[in-house]
This record gives structure tokens, C-alpha cells and sequence, in this order.
């Protein structure tokens, strides 16, 4: 039997949401119908609206409201440390460790060659001309640790390479409260050589 077309139609939407499969589609159409109408429709304003509200920070690309996001917003922060990241996300995420208090530069992406990504698709003009305007002394490139994030961290290191600036990684390692015997050998090796005298 199927579902009356209305709710077939959200079902069909919510599958479209990254993990989402069939069975979670099914479940939360059944959640979104019980909710009150004054809160279905506000979960519904959220979502028709957030595509014009959001943009990104003329300083840094991360989302934002008004012109600059809350990390550039927030002067008791170090300009001369700059951390780039490939996503806003990985930005808030960082900008939330106490023991960093630099600023951020997203590139919106990564250089990726199975996917055609080139560096003019990324905010790189904007970094190098940051890093020369804000004077800034270290940039952290925190893309992830795969071939794509490796292959964009070597692309800026050589680019920065020119200016008066130190460019480091972040490190690899074990996570922490993890145990090693779950870790994989490429993990294990990277943690090895990454290593810090205690
Ligand atoms: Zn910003």
C-alpha cells in the first residue's frame, strides 16, 4: 500500500539529507507530522529561509549573518595565527579548542583531481593576500588528513613558502581516551613519527 502522496513527497525529501535511507526518511516524516502546526511551520521557515540569510564572512569565508562571522567579530584574538580549514564547520569546531586563539581562513573546499577540484575553485587568492595585509607570522593548514586535505596542504605550503611565514600541519596521532590496538597501521605510523618528548 502507499503512502498518501503528500507524505510520500516528504519522505522523498528527507532522503535527499546526507545518511539519511528509506527507514529514517519514513521515520522522520512521521515525527514532522505529529509535531504542533506553530512548530512545523517554523522548522519550516528555518529551512526556506537559510539560504538568503547565511553568506559568508568577507575576512574569512565562514557562514555568517552580517559581514564579518563571530571568530573575526571577536578582537582578543591573535592575528599573526591564521589556521586554514576546508569548512565552516571545521572552523567553529576549532575556534571552540581554548589553547588556539588565531584567526581562520576557509577555502571552501579542497584540491581534489578524482573530483576536478583545482585551486582557483578555493579561497587561496584571498589567504595569500591576508597573510600579507595582516602580517601574519604562522599558518596552521588544518585540511583533513587524506590525499585530497595532503595534496592541498602541500599546494598552499609551496605557495606560502614565498612569504615571511611558518606553515605547519596538525599533527597525527591516536585519539584521545582511544586504545591502540583499534588503530589502524597508517595512524600508528603517523603517531610514531609525530612523537613529543615528555
Ligand atoms: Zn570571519
Amino acid at each position: 500500500m502507499k503512502y498518501p502522496l503528500s507524505f510520500e513527497n516528504l519522505i522523498n525529501h528527507l532522503k535527499k539529507l546526507p545518511s539519511i535511507g528509506g527507514k529514517s526518511a519514513e521515520r522522520l516524516a512521521y515525527h514532522i507530522l505529529a509535531m504542533k502546526p506553530e512548530e512545523a511551520s517554523e522548522f519550516a521557515q528555518s529551512i526556506s529561509t537559510i539560504g538568503s540569510v547565511i553568506h559568508s564572512c568577507k575576512v574569512c569565508n565562514c557562514i555568517c549573518e552580517d559581514d564579518l562571522c563571530e571568530i573575526c567579530k571577536d578582537l582578543n584574538r591573535d592575528k599573526t595565527l591564521l589556521c586554514v580549514v576546508q569548512s565552516s564547520k571545521d572552523a567553529y569546531v576549532l575556534a571552540n579548542v581554548s589553547s588556539f586563539t588565531g584567526y581562520f581562513h576557509v577555502l571552501n573546499g579542497v584540491i581534489s583531481i578524482k573530483n576536478g577540484i583545482g585551486p582557483d575553485r578555493l579561497n587561496i587568492s584571498s589567504l595569500l593576500e591576508r597573510v600579507k595585509q595582516d602580517n601574519v607570522k604562522e599558518v596552521i593548514i588544518a585540511t583533513n588528513p587524506n590525499l585530497d586535505g595532503e595534496t592541498t596542504a602541500l599546494f598552499l605550503a609551496k605557495l606560502l613558502e614565498k612569504q615571511n611565514v611558518s606553515v605547519s600541519r596538525l599533527a597525527y596521532g591516536l585519539p584521545v581516551n582511544g586504545n591502540i590496538d583499534y588503530a589502524d597501521e597508517v595512524t600508528l605510523g603517523k603517531a610514531l613519527s609525530g612523537r613529543q618528548k615528555i
